[in-house]
């Protein structure tokens, strides 16, 4: 079957055992792959009712017909699973190498179900898996656990791990995958802690079968029509990375910040992709073989955090850690989204769930005693203690692990009220006042309170009319099939929406 590697592997986390069945012709045509692959394996295997973190739970990593062709942007791979935030289907999509190197194994899908008895690592080869003991990087940070099993592994070996988060079972853990300077992170839904509670540190992929394409000529004269628009309405994601959206989104009057009391933050300009540039580009970055390269790494070469080399904080990263907690102080930005990723934790949960601290101590909902480090609005040294210690579980940071729903629901009968979630997921940078079409969206999507089901990009087009609610269910609809075919390709969203 072309554009597939034919094969899916099972693995038994708790006895380390595995089995191969073949992707069925039908079963590849009815779902295409990646997501809607691995959302009919956890239909089929997750029985109904399961806790997210109970071993019958199962984590799939699911590549598409597209993946390690070239299509621009088809390095992407989904995880997916039971979420533990939502207690909903849940999958997250991430690039960089991995996504290609898996593919190379021959197998379209890996299922991982059970529970390890110690900490462990799971190695995939075009052969199977082996579980190998993971006590060596148990507890070390995602960059460090992906370091050492490449070097272990080999270099054509790719690795996709957990952080401290993971392991501890916060429930917005996320993993992170690092190839050359390029950081992919599958960071929404606590997918990190599901494999966390199976004593997994990491998934490592190797292979080196080709990917067949049905018609190469067919495929190229499409890419060929379509490389003039990517090139041109991928520009400001080439040059700034996705932080270029800081200023223009700010300018509608659509930025969230405060815990949503405002939508414009005054200090944007400092924290916007402009600005950022200048101060801290150091290089940029891509995902396998994608021309838009829109990662950066930033460095900073002064002051309190110099020395310091990190990925450039997404715009999703800098909207939750940034103007939603009344913070305008970029370097601090760049160090609290390299924390969150080394520890593995979904900035936007993270800066969210802070943001509805910061308003419930305002309302003395909650005490400073009780958060047990200074913090409110603006206070960038308090979310830097209380993102390492939500990593631990430790102090307060226990009850930061949970959620801003579930913690929440903990203080005061109203306190869900103020928390800026749908379906307990924290939304993200886009705003639902001022993008009408996202509030059906993130009403109906599968996710709740994420922008990869209906999406934003279309919405904030001068000729698309956002205030008004006419025809946006319509449009919703067409947005969530959108992102099902390609989260299924799976095909990364920039050059799939030019
Ligand atoms: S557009 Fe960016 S995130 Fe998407 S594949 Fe290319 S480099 Fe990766």
């Amino acid at each position: 079957m072309k554009g597939y590697g034919g094969r899916l592997l099972f693995v038994d986390c708790t006895t380390g055992s595995f089995h191969i069945e073949p992707l069925a012709a039908a079963t590849a045509r009815a779902f295409l792959g990646g997501n809607g692959l691995a959302a009919r394996l956890l239909y089929d295997l997750v029985p109904a009712g399961v806790d997210a973190f109970d071993p019958a739970n199962a984590v799939v990593f699911a590549v598409g017909p597209v993946t390690d062709t070239t299509v621009p942007g088809n390095s992407r791979a989904c995880a997916v699973s039971k979420s533990p935030l939502t207690g909903l289907f849940f999958d997250s999509t991430f690039g960089g190498r991995f996504p290609a190197t898996l593919k190379r194994t021959g197998f379209d899908a890996v299922v991982l179900t059970g529970r390890a008895p110690a900490p462990s690592y799971v190695a995939v080869d075009e052969q199977g898996a082996v579980l190998k003991p993971a006590a060596a990087v148990w507890g070390r940070s995602t960059r460090d656990a992906v370091t050492a099993l490449v070097a272990a592994e080999g270099a054509d070996a790719d690795a996709v791990a957990i952080g401290p988060a993971g392991e501890r079972g916060v429930r917005f853990a996320a993993m992170a995958h690092y190839w050359r300077n390029r950081e992919a992170v599958a960071g929404r839904g606590g997918l990190g802690a599901v494999l966390g509670s199976k004593n997994v540190k990491a998934l490592v992929v190797r292979g080196g079968r080709k990917t067949e394409v049905a018609d190469p000529a067919a495929l190229k004269a499409l890419l060929d029509e379509t490389r003039e628009p990517l090139t041109k309405g991928t520009q400001a994601l080439t040059t700034f990375g996705t932080p270029f959206l800081v200023g223009p989104i700010n300018a509608l009057g659509a930025l969230g910040s405060y815990n949503l009391r405002s939508e414009v933050f005054a200090a944007a300009r400092v924290i916007g992709g402009e600005s950022m540039k200048e101060h801290y580009h150091d290089r940029d970055t891509t995902c396998l073989k994608c021309p838009v390269a829109c990662g950066k790494q930033y460095a900073i070469r002064d002051g309190e955090f110099a020395g310091t080399r990190a990925k450039m904080p997404e715009y999703e990263s800098i909207f939750a850690l940034g103007p939603m907690l009344g913070i305008a102080e970029p370097e601090a930005l760049i160090v609290a989204n390299d924390l969150c990723d080394l520890q593995g934790l979904d900035t936007i949960s993270m800066g969210v769930t802070l943001a509805f601290v910061c308003e419930a101590l305002e309302r003395g909902w909650l005490s400073p005693a009780e958060v047990g480090v200074p913090f409110g609005w603006g206070n960038w040294r308090g979310m830097l203690r209380l993102v390492e210690m939500t990593a631990r579980r430790e102090g307060f940071g226990d009850r930061l692990a949970e959620g801003a729903w579930r913690l929440a629901e903990s203080i005061h009968p109203e306190a869900t009220r103020l928390v800026y979630a749908v379906k307990r997921l924290e939304l993200p940078a886009h705003s639902a006042r001022a993008l009408k079409g996202l509030s059906i969206g993130y009403a109906t999507g599968t996710r709740g309170g994420s922008h990869h089901d209906t999406r934003p990009t279309p919405q904030y087009a001068p000729a698309f009319d956002r205030r008004s609610t006419q025809d946006k269910p319509a449009f919703a609809a067409r947005s969530q099939h959108f992102t099902a075919v390609g989260d299924s390709l799976v095909m990364c969203r920039f050059p799939a929406e030019r």
